[in-house]
């Protein structure tokens, strides 16, 4: 249909099939899933365990240029891709995506089930609470906060013999509970014992109190809402807090800890480990204080038990879907999760693909992808897809800045050829950079009904002078998979001619700092400032031993700098760390560059506008 309806309304122009079609189609074993409904399922980790020798099929990353705040289609491009894959090219495919934030759905961008005729469906089951798993990271985040407070309440109004006597209660199986949920904070002081009543008094006084610093404390609450009056806080004002109030702040769910756990996470036994492991603050003795020693590391995993398992759904073609973990590729790592991407690769088998989404730029998720992801699920793609398109690359030409929300100037809806090919040196960074890890590169350029011929030509052009294997329009919004077929075939030549050695852009064992500067070198950085503040942090996290962490740059992305306004390639910047955080449950150091917001806001005029229910069908209406 032209022009292409709004997407909610292509999404609900089609009838998905009941999930457990889609299930049986792709293999998987009655009990290996659990419906949510009709048309959502949990695959089960339990899966992996029967098709643990099978062999796995291509990996193909997808990520994209430096993105203008309305988005280039990677979502879009990446379920395109595998309907032409599924659809069309008859192969096994599975799009590994993730879960959207409500943030940005009832904020400024809207969902992210792709777009026109390339979509996840049902697109409002998909967009809002889903299976329910980012719920359930901020019942557990929530539940962490409110353990170290209530802790720090409890330690500063008892004495260390009450405070034993009710953490290790008389009642001789509270007793023993209590000694293997602690066992691990016993060993970590160095105290061979189980019994409680063995401990001699100062080992009581190390054991009851974790003596946090409330300046040191990093953990912070969570909810999944674009609220930046919750960004500074002051908790405990209540009468009976006895005066304890401290300043924090909320963050968006999304960028919680235990969603980066969700996705790097490889078995339910792992998971236990990593959630255990997460440092919430720094005791006044220099110690880092974790969710073990707060004895939560149990309960943690039991809220996030279902969470673990991704999600089943489907494209508008009827290729399956899995969708796991959640975005914000800034200021988290912004993948879907290792586990959803290692079932379907063992699930599409060796002639089958799966193709995965890394957020935003490739300076930005890509990077993480590799260095992150890959690192921990020990998988390497052969093929990463870059999605450029005409708009972004007149952007970065020196076209006038795109604002959400506002009309676009007239030089993005007429034809100018010149300032595309400007604009392309942005893109042949990103290709390089990508190519130095030894994937092949396939630029898929997402044509726009707006863009001419010649423009998307220029593209093309560019992006195989810069190495590409290949560059080809895509016309998969307005025709769905059909429009992605040369797509789909460059991809799997990339994938089946590929022989290059997968390289990381920097090991593991140097000094954070050295890993900060390799990774501030790619963006083409001509040096890196600490703040006296990132120093003391590095300097803090060296001494605890967290050195060996990737690291996981939360910086802009609109700029391959820390300034958004600069575009194309910008170049002898330095790159300013305003503060250094570190992820060690799920396991790696967060530089923080910039002015970055944790907690995004709403802007005048948000998405949730044109949300409304059609109250005689039931259906929703205005999602995009
Ligand atoms: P990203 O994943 O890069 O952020 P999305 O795939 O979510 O981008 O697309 C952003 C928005 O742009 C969506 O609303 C989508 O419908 C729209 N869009 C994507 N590709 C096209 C296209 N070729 N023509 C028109 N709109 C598009």
């Amino acid at each position: 249909v032209s022009p292409v309806p709004a997407d909610i309304d292509v999404a609900n122009s089609v009838k998905p099939l009941h999930i457990s079609a889609i299930a049986e189609e792709l293999g998987l074993q009655a009990e290996e899933y659990d419906c949510y409904g009709k048309s959502k399922a949990k695959v089960l980790l339990s899966t992996l365990d029967r098709l643990q020798s099978a062999k796995d099929g291509y990996y193909v990353v997808v990520g994209g240029i430096t993105p203008t705040p309305l988005g280039e289609g990677k979502s879009t491009t990446t379920v395109g891709l595998c309907q032409a894959l599924g659809a069309y090219l008859g192969k096994k495919v599975v799009t590994c995506i993730r879960q959207p934030s409500q943030g940005p759905t009832f904020g400024i961008k809207g969902g992210a089930a792709g777009g026109g005729y390339s979509q996840v469906i049902p697109m409002d089951e998909f967009n809002l609470h889903m299976t329910g798993d980012i719920h359930a990271i901020t019942a557990a985040n929530n539940l962490l906060a409110a353990a170290i407070d209530a802790r720090m309440f409890h330690e500063a109004t008892q004495s260390d013999k009450a405070l034993l006597n009710r953490l290790c209660p008389a009642d001789k199986d509270k007793k023993r509970t209590f000694a293997k949920v602690m066992f691990k904070r016993l060993k970590k002081l160095g105290i061979d014992k189980t019994n409680p009543d063995e401990l001699t008094p100062e080992e009581v006084k190390k054991f009851v109190r974790l003596d946090l610093d409330p300046a040191l404390i990093t953990w912070k609450r969570v909810l999944d809402v674009n609220d930046r009056f919750l960004r500074k806080i002051t908790v405990g004002q209540g009468p009976d807090e006895k005066g304890m109030t401290r300043e924090t702040g909320f963050d968006i769910a999304v960028g919680s800890e235990i969603m980066a756990v969700l996705a790097l996470t490889t078995s339910m036994a792992d998971m236990r480990e990593r959630l255990g492991n997460m440092v919430v603050g720094t005791s006044r003795g220099g110690d880092p204080v974790t969710a073990d020693d707060l004895g939560i590391g149990g309960a943690l995993t039991v809220l996030m038990k279902d969470a673990i398992h991704p999600t089943l759904m489907q494209t508008l073609e009827g290729t399956p879907v899995l969708v796991h973990a959640g975005p914000f590729a800034n200021i988290a790592h912004g993948n879907s999760s290792v586990v959803a991407d290692q079932i379907a690769l063992k699930l599409v088998g060796p002639e089958g693909f799966v193709v995965t989404e890394a957020g935003f730029g490739s300076d930005i998720g890509v990077e993480k992808f590799f260095n992150i992801k890959c690192r921990y699920s020990g998988l390497t793609p052969q093929c990463a897809v870059i999605v450029a398109t005409v708009r972004a690359l007149k952007m970065h030409g020196g076209g006038p800045a795109v604002v959400a929300g506002k009309p676009l100037d007239h030089i993005y809806k007429n034809e100018n050829v010149e300032l595309v090919r400007q604009g392309c040196c942005n893109l042949v960074k990103h290709i390089e950079n990508t190519k130095s890890y030894g994937v092949n590169v396939v630029v898929a350029v997402n044509a726009f009904s707006t863009d001419t011929e010649d423009e998307l030509q220029a593209v093309r052009e560019a992006a195989i002078a810069a190495g590409a294997s290949d560059a080809v329009i895509c016309t998969h919004f307005a025709h769905g998979g059909a429009g992605a077929v040369e797509l789909g075939k460059a991809v799997q030549k990339a994938c089946e001619q590929h022989s290059g050695e997968f390289k990381f852009l920097y090991p593991l064992d140097i000094s954070i700092k050295e890993k900060i500067e390799a990774i501030a070198k790619s963006y083409g950085a001509a040096g890196v400032e600490y703040s006296p503040e990132a120093e003391k942090q590095i300097e803090t996290y060296t001494r605890q031993g967290f050195t060996n962490l990737p690291i996981c740059v939360a910086k802009t992305q609109y700029s391959f700098s820390d300034n958004a306004a600069a575009k194309g390639v910008p170049t002898g910047f330095t790159l300013p760390i305003r503060d250094v955080r570190a992820s060690v449950g799920a396991g790696f150091i967060y530089p923080l560059i910039g002015t970055m917001s944790t907690m995004p806001g709403l802007p005048t005029r948000p998405c949730f506008f044109d949300i409304d229910m059609d109250l005689e069908t039931g259906m929703v209406l205005g999602l995009s």
